[in-house]
């Protein structure tokens, strides 16, 4: 395997493999870039086809922690850990002991978190090897209120940029997927007075936004169709996609989902049909906001957390501003913008 050649290393600072054999740990540490801080960025546990798989998905993910951090205004680089393999086989207290003598002997040039198949109660034990932990209990907690905080401003942002409306009073939005940062994102918009259709694989979730929040409830497939103001996807990457484009009503994207894009392309694909996108790692900073104030001197404080998440409205009108201005789509201009930031610092 030649990592330098490989199509997703983008001059990552450093890749760090691990591996214990005593627990079976195998993990890929990369850290992508420290101009603005040390890197942070979750450790997700998952069973990769192969190691190829695993590999490519950490430059991936890193490399987007950096630019993430940086438009989130952190002063944190970016970076990500995988450990390899199935969680439900593998886990134990011994192996995450291991991962964490691993992120311990970097230093605190990465801070590792909570993600895919990783609990809070699994990076406790993580803790115990290394202080270059965030997202602990008792400490940012859980990050889905803050990143549903910053994906409903993200959506006041769009709103009245497209449609020239401060407040959503009737506005029609179609939520997809309920669980910690939907559910609190309707409740959020249905508060405001917006008009909610959602969809999800639960029923309870369904049932309970129908009954508390009026939401009308439509099947998987017809989300996209639906004839609303904003379509956010909440649940699954790759929903904006040749299929969907086709489908679309709505005039703004604005959700929390990693990924929205299927391909880089699309970008401009939505640019064309008129739709105004929100960057998604633009508009879902807000967990990684929260947990970032754990990083460093000062006490975690919630209250600066949420101010901080506020700031997700500001910087979503400088993307659609620049973006208009220049005539380019918002994804491309917002990693301008993230480069801009990473190569100059914060100004
Ligand atoms: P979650 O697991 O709590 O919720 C996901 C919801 O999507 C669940 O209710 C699930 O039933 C539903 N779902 C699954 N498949 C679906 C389908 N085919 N159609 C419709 N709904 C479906 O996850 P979450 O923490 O709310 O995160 C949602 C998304 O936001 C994810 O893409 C996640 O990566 C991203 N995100 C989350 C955070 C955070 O702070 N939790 C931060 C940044 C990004």
């Amino acid at each position: 395997m030649a990592l330098f050649d490989l199509v997703d290393f983008d001059h990552h600072e450093q890749v760090v493999f691990c591996s214990d054999e005593q627990t079976g740990l195998k993990a890929i540490i990369a850290v992508h870039n420290t101009n603005l801080g040390p890197a942070a960025g979750g450790c997700r546990f998952w069973d990769y086809a192969n190691e190829d798989e695993a590999l490519k998905d950490v430059l991936r993910l890193s490399r987007g922690m950096t630019y993430k951090n940086a438009m989130a205004g952190l002063h944190l680089g970016g970076g990500k850990a995988v450990i390899i393999g199935n969680p439900k086989q593998l886990k134990s207290e011994a192996l995450f002991k291991a991962f964490g003598r691993a992120v311990n002997n970097l230093g605190g040039r990465y801070y590792t978190a909570e993600d895919v198949n990783i609990t809070t109660a699994d990076m406790a034990i993580v803790n115990q090897e290394t202080q270059f932990v965030s997202g602990l209990e008792g400490k940012s907690g859980n990050p889905g209120p803050f990143t549903a905080l910053g994906t409903f401003l993200g959506i006041k942002a769009a709103v009245k940029f497209k449609l020239g409306k401060d407040d959503l009073t009737g506005i029609k939005v179609a939520v997809q997927g309920l669980g910690s940062v939907g559910y609190s994102l309707c409740e959020k918009l249905h508060r405001a007075g917006a008009i909610l259709v959602v969809t999800d694989i639960n029923q309870i979730a369904l049932d309970k936004a129908q009954t508390e929040l009026n939401a009308k409830v439509v099947g998987l497939d017809e989300i996209y169709a639906q004839d609303v103001d904003v379509f956010a996807p909440c649940a699954l990457g790759a929903t904006v996609n040749d299929q969907t484009l086709a489908q679309f009503k709505a005039t703004i994207i604005a959700g929390c989902a990693n990924n929205q894009l299927a391909e880089a392309r699309h970008d401009q694909a939505l640019m064309d049909q008129g739709i105004l996108y929100a960057p998604d790692y633009v508009i879902n900073a807000g967990g990684i906001i929260n947990v970032a104030l754990e990083i460093g001197e000062e006490p975690y404080c919630a209250n600066q957390a949420t101010k901080l998440v506020e700031d997700i409205y500001n910087t979503l009108m400088k993307v659609f501003s620049k973006a208009h201005e220049e005539n380019l789509p918002t994804g491309l201009v917002a990693d301008k913008m993230a480069r801009d930031i990473i190569a100059n610092g914060h100004k």
